[in-house]
């Protein structure tokens, strides 16, 4: 119709005015026409060329019966094929039998059919020889023909497939993580048979952080990794492992005849991460505690079994690590009350609820007192006076030993303040102090507040100080002690390699433990023992007390030996800081040591 209403538009344009038509001019105005056309359409053509050539995507036409009608470069270059595969004509058939690959195996399941309005779209996948996918998306016109684009999406489905494994796994060690494991769990506790046991152990580093604190952190990762093989190695294909955090791990297993095999496997943990770790020749030893739920017993859903094995897990945190826990249904009871200690003792911080008492430190030489140590005791509102022994562990586990600590510096330099120029105070620090504060600082300050010298003060801290902190702690001891505060080590002889310690800084006093001095009077081992270890002390030109003398024999014997200070019942218990006056008046110079 279009060609018409032009054809007719010609002949107005040609009628001369006596109404007839102007042939020649009429045959110019339509060979200019076609000449227009003739040009639209090559144009045409070599535009549609371009595109296709250049077009990022494969593209390809096939026509009604499935014979190739046209294809672009890119769709050649992303099936490896040649130019005269690619003649228009060809069938879909024998193009697909030139393809260097395969279409992806399930692929026709996957490939997905949607209707847009210009016929059906599909998708399909090929996976190249050379490990290439190419993604096909082919509409299907009405009538049986289709126009298909082809992309390489080799790149976009391998960040896809990495996006998708870091949402379940732990990029530093590859295992599985929290997410994944739970879902594992989910599967184990499904397909549970009745008779079928699932034990879940949930495992944790021991004093992981000090190991980051003093190795750094990419040593510490590296380790994790050391750790994460030996697991790997443990756990096997029988058993699910996974890690839940930093120094987290879980490890489900599924068999019978529990908790026989469990308590196998975790005695088998125990040991192996037992041996040293190897940071270039520098040799870490670590340990592990290790909370284990058993499926029915102890839960049948995923978080009650996550929960009580967390639960057992702090149980042998708390209990001294280094060990497993089964889980318990008391453990929940005594974890409530710890928590419930926990919310007083942040409460206590701020109500100032802590107390110190003095404990005198009497010197054999001069038979007198020469100092005191600072005990603390919490008076509780409701539970009454707390020894240290049940709160100072917990305060350090939640970091609130440093604010208390920090109380107790203060408070013992203010209170020393007040006695005879010549009495000391020794004040307890714990090892988290040294690595969660700055405790230099803390020191000074307590000194600068209180005007106490330097010289009346001693710090006295455990091996464990120098044994997890040992890069942190040594700076600040000698800082300190260049300052003129003394240092001591305390309860000497309870670790694992106090002497070894002794020669790593110059301590200015030694306390003996009070578990060597109970057997003195009858047991000569335990007598020679003793005298070892006052002996040594005095070599090494350190004042040596001994703890926990108890009683006027233990004196006696001790007093005829190197031993410069005792300490103990014999002398006093801890007393309230209103007692000190007596307790000085009561301990006369030359005089005989006076029990309080
Ligand atoms: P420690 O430093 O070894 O303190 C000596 C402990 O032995 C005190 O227990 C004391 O009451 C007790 N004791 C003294 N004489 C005798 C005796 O003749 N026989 C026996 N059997 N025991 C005796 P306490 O006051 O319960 O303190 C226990 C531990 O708590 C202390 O052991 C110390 O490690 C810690 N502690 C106390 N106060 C503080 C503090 O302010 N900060 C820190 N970080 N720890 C503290
Ligand atoms: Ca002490
Ligand atoms: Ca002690």
């Amino acid at each position: 119709m279009e060609a018409e209403a032009l054809f007719r538009r010609q002949c107005a344009a040609c009628l001369k005015e006596d109404g007839t038509a102007d042939g020649q001019r009429l045959i110019k105005l339509v060979l200019e026409t076609y000449r227009q056309a003739n040009r639209n359409l090559a144009e045409q053509s070599r535009l549609l060329e371009i595109v296709l050539n250049h077009l990022p995507l494969g593209l390809c036409i096939f026509d009604s019966d499935q014979r190739l009608v046209v294809s672009n470069i890119r769709f050649q270059q992303l099936f490896g094929l040649e130019v005269d595969d690619t003649r228009a004509g060809t069938s879909i058939g024998s193009l697909i039998a030139k393809i260097d690959g395969l279409e992806k195996a399930g692929a026709r399941a996957v490939a997905r059919e949607s209707r847009s309005d210009g016929g059906r779209i599909r998708r399909r996948e090929w996976e190249m020889n050379d490990g290439r996918i190419i993604q096909s998306v082919v509409t299907v016109l009405p009538d049986g023909s289709n126009i298909s684009i082809h992309a390489d999406i080799t790149e976009d489905r391998k960040a896809a497939e990495r996006i998708a494994f870091l949402a379940h796994h732990d990029p530093l060690t590859g295992l599985p993580n929290r997410i994944r494991f739970r879902e594992q769990l989910d599967t184990a506790l499904a397909a549970r048979k009745p008779d079928d046991q699932i034990a879940l152990i949930h495992l944790n580093l021991d004093r992981f952080k000090s190991v980051n604190n003093t190795l750094g952190v990419s040593a510490g990762d590296k380790i994790l990794r050391q750790v994460a093989d030996r697991l790997r190695a443990l756990a096997g294909s029988s058993n699910i492992l996974a890690r839940l955090g930093s120094d987290e791990f879980a490890i489900l297993q599924c068999a019978r005849e529990q908790p026989w095999n469990v308590m196998a496997l975790a005695d088998q943990i125990r040991r192996e991460l037992s041996e040293p770790f190897f940071r270039g020749d520098k040799a870490v030893e670590l340990s592990v505690s290790m909370g284990i739920a058993i499926c029915p017993k102890d839960g049948a859903e995923t978080e009650l079994l996550l929960k009580h094995a967390g639960v057992a897990l702090s149980h042998a945190k708390s209990g001294g690590r280094r060990g497993e826990r089964f889980f318990t249904s008391e453990m929940e009871a005594q974890l409530e009350s710890r928590r419930a200690l926990e919310a007083d003792l942040r409460k206590a911080v701020h109500n100032e609820e802590f107390e110190l008492h003095y404990q005198p430190l009497y010197d054999m030489a001069e038979r007198r007192i020469c100092g005191f140590e600072a005990l603390l005791r919490w008076n509780h509102p409701t539970r009454g006076r707390i020894a240290p022994l049940e709160f100072i562990p917990l305060a350090e586990e939640v970091g609130l030993i440093v604010d208390i600590g920090r109380w107790v510096l203060k408070r013992a330099c203010m209170d020393a303040i007040t006695w005879p120029t010549d009495i000391k105070v020794a004040v307890n620090v714990s090892a988290i102090q040294f690595i969660s504060s700055d405790l230099e600082e803390d020191v000074c300050a307590a000194l600068a507040i209180s005007e106490l010298s330097p010289g009346r003060l001693e710090i006295e801290i455990t091996e464990s100080v120098l044994m997890e902190n040992r890069d942190e702690a040594l700076p600040i001891l000698h800082a300190l002690r260049q300052r003129g505060v003394h240092i001591s080590m305390d309860d000497f002889g309870t670790g694992y390699s106090s002497l070894s310690y002794l020669s790593s800084f110059p301590f200015d006093k030694i306390k003996i433990d009070k578990s060597f001095v109970n057997d003195i009077v009858d047991n000569k081992e335990a007598f020679a023992i003793m005298r070892a270890i006052i002996l040594l002390g005095d070599a090494l030109g350190m004042r040596v007390t001994v703890e926990g003398v108890e009683t006027a024999q233990q004196h006696d014997l001790l007093a005829q030996e190197a031993c410069d200070e005792i300490q103990g019942y014999h002398i006093s218990s801890p007393r309230p800081a209103l007692d000190v006056p007596k307790l000085l008046a009561g301990s006369q110079p030359h005089g005989k040591a006076q029990a309080v």
